[in-house]
């Protein structure tokens, strides 16, 4: 036991770099980049601090350039996940008696790592496995992961210090104890930062964890496995399994053990393992705890007294900025029909000045390739239908190609029907639909925009008024 209140160091944003050329960053992380390019990574599970090959290996290559192979990643058995939830049990026993400060620095020692040796390692990875240009990798793998780390170990402390009060006769103390059995953390593609904090939040709590990436992330996941080992977090506490998202997940949910799922991905996959824990519930030890967070299906909208260019401005980086994969990207727009032509002027101007998709190690892109076949065949196919829909026009971009990397231009379908499938289902891409609305319809359009889709999750009204 520590003797001794502590106060953990005060959390700030990690300052973002510039990459701007002549820097350091810029070299450092070009240099890793043409590295780990070049050279191929075996990827096994990791169990209990240790690498285990399983035989069964998938190739990984970089979605700008698919034949080009990085590495190969294993594929788990069942056993391999019995293993692992063996392990995390096993670890729970001294993890969960650890000092919490004790567990907290070496959470707070990985956020070094991040921030200084590690730094263009983790970037490289992320622009290689998830075609981030070196900004948007920064954004997440770097400063965001940082920010995770160091602002969840004042969030601990915020919650030890939650105490009930006492009374002249009795002294209420409360203790938080982790979770009776293993945390499952399931991690989606699109954020190295929130691969890192899913098994991270919850194992910096004192609980031991079963940690499933996304397949399309893996080849950076292993960078975060590595700063974790280095940081100095005992064997057992995070356990990486790859491999077939359903059989994984069907063996993980049917143990007894399972006490909690952290989860972030699309909102279909999260309703169906809600589901499956609820109908698993008679199986249950302890009642899991679910945490998700899902998809988005995001809004701008401009009043008749914004302004065009920022509405613009907003509109390109919100919809593009990394090929539109982010929860919270920009996908539909209403745009009032005193101001549209002027927006729509604007966007389509800097349309042009963003240039080809290509790779993130040409650094003055601003769009790469969107994930995998998978995103750019669906991507495709929207497109495709815009062009022959009677209510809806390519305004913008509409061009792709997969010759090479998975290039979809930055397009801007405009539609007459503001239920047009674009507006409604979130794509995951570079596309944005944009619905212009009569100036008096205001108050109607605010209506329609909550109606329109099943969720939203982010959205922005610019207005002067
Ligand atoms: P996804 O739902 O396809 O996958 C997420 C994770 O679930 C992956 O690890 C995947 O392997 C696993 N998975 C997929 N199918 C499964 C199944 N049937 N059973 C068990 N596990 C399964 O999501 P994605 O494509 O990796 O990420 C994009 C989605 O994530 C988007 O919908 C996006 O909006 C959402 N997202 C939300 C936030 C947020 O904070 N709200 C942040 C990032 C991403």
């Amino acid at each position: 036991m520590g003797k001794g209140f502590f106060n953990v160091p005060i959390a700030v944003n990690e300052p973002v770099k510039s990459y701007a050329p002549g820097t350091p960053e810029r070299d450092a992380v070009l240099d890793a980049y043409k590295v780990m390019f070049n050279s191929k990574v075996d990827v096994p599970l990791y169990i209990n601090g240790e690498d285990v090959p399983t035989g069964n290996t998938r190739t990984m290559s970089p979605p700008h350039d698919h034949q080009h192979v990085v590495g190969t990643y294993h594929l788990a058995e069942q056993k391999h996940i019995e293993d692992a939830i063996i392990t995390a049990l096993e670890a729970r026993k001294s993890w969960s008696q650890m000092p919490w400060e004790q567990r907290a620095g070496i959470f707070l020692k990985a956020a070094e790592l991040i921030a200084g040796p590690y730094r263009a390692k983790i970037n490289a990875a992320t622009m290689i496995a998830q075609s981030k240009t070196i900004h948007q990798a920064e954004i997440d793998a770097a400063c965001e992961l940082i920010d995770f780390l160091r602002f969840n170990v004042q969030f601990m402390a915020d919650i030890y210090m939650e105490q009930p009060e006492s009374t002249s006769d009795a002294w209420n103390r409360v203790e938080y104890r982790p979770l009776e059995g293993f945390t499952y953390a399931v991690t989606p593609f699109n954020f190295t930062a929130i691969a890192g904090n899913l098994p991270a939040a919850p194992a910096m709590m004192g609980n031991t964890i079963v940690w499933k990436p996304s397949d399309a992330q893996v080849f950076s996941a292993r960078v975060i496995v590595e700063i974790f080992k280095e940081a100095g977090l005992p064997d057992g506490v995070i356990n990486m399994i790859t491999g077939d998202p359903v059989m994984v997940t069907d063996k993980v949910l049917s143990s007894p053990d399972f006490a909690g799922l952290h989860f972030t991905g699309s909102t279909f996959v999260f309703k169906s393992l809600w589901k499956q824990i609820g109908s698993n519930i008679e199986t249950y030890k302890t009642y899991p705890r679910i945490v998700g967070e899902t998809g988005g299906k995001d809004f701008i909208i401009a009043h008749p007294s914004a302004q065009a260019k920022q509405v613009a401005t907003a509109i390109i980086r919100g919809a593009f900025e990394f090929q539109g994969q982010k929860c919270s990207a920009a996908s539909r727009v209403y745009l009032p029909q005193s101001k549209a032509e002027e927006i729509l002027g604007y966007v389509k101007a800097d349309i042009e000045t963003i240039g080809e998709p290509g790779s993130p190690e040409d650094m003055s892109r601003f769009v790469t390739a969107v994930i995998h076949e998978g995103a750019f065949d669906k991507l495709a196919a929207v497109i495709d239908r815009a062009r022959s829909d009677s209510n809806a026009e390519i305004f913008a971009g509409g061009g792709y190609d997969k010759s090479k990397g998975y290039f979809i231009e930055p397009t801007v379908i405009v539609t007459t029907d503001p239920k047009y499938t674009t507006m409604e289902t979130e794509l995951f891409g570079p596309i944005v639909t944009v619905y212009i609305y009569q100036d008096e319809d205001w108050t109607n359009t605010l209506k329609l925009v909550d109606e329109t889709s099943e969720y939203a999750l982010t959205g922005a009204v610019f207005s002067e008024d």
